[in-house]
């Protein structure tokens, strides 16, 4: 099964992303995550991408689309899996069309949660990127680029909407009634 999450920040994709994928089978790719394993690892990449993570900016698609190509290719993804924060852009959505090609999307899952409980959640975490103006410039580049997407998996039929308010348990057994296990 191949699954998109997708959502504001803060919203518990990544959560609720690792206990659904271990549930199915299937890895949880974040490149969030995965940056952030770069930026603590001193790599190029890290180097390249920490300045641009610590304002809030979204790493340049060409960057991003490399590194999630290269992931995608590994066996573990070959059955499936749940993709979580990529695509964020139109032009990432073009290159995932190309990269899972026939094979595409099975569902992609909405997470829903309110304003104000999402800045409370992320300012109660202590990621290095969760500074009130870093949250409030990644939400501003997450309603201009990534919310549109919304709309186009939404024609393409794919969408489903999960409350994400509630206990981490309840959201969970959410999520896997809307992809249908
Ligand atoms: P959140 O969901 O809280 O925004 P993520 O872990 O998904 O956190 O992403 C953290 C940061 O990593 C983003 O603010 C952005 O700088 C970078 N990033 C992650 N995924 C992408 C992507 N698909 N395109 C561009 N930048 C990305």
């Amino acid at each position: 099964m191949n699954l998109l999450f997708i959502g504001p920040p803060g919203a518990g994709k990544g959560t609720q992303a690792a206990r659904v994928g271990e549930r199915l089978g299937i890895p949880h790719i974040s490149t969030g995550e995965m940056f952030r394993h770069h930026v603590a690892g001193g790599t190029d990449l890290g180097q390249r991408v920490k300045a641009i993570m610590q304002k809030g900016g979204y790493v340049p698609d060409d960057i991003t689309v490399a590194m999630l190509a290269e992931r995608l290719a590994e066996p573990d993804a070959a059955p499936g899996f749940i993709l979580d924060g990529f695509p964020r852009t139109r032009p990432q959505v073009e290159a995932l069309d190309r990269l899972l090609a026939a094979d595409g999307l099975d569902r992609v899952v909405l997470f829903e949660v309110e304003e104000d409980a999402l800045v409370n959640r992320m300012m109660s975490r202590g990621r290095a990127d969760d500074t009130e103006e870093t949250i409030r410039n990644r939400f501003k580049i997450y309603l201009e680029q990534t919310a549109p997407l919304v709309e186009e998996y939404g024609d393409r039929g794919l969408l489903v909407t999960v409350d994400g308010i509630g206990g981490v348990l309840e959201v969970t057994d959410r999520v896997l009634k809307a992809v249908g296990s």
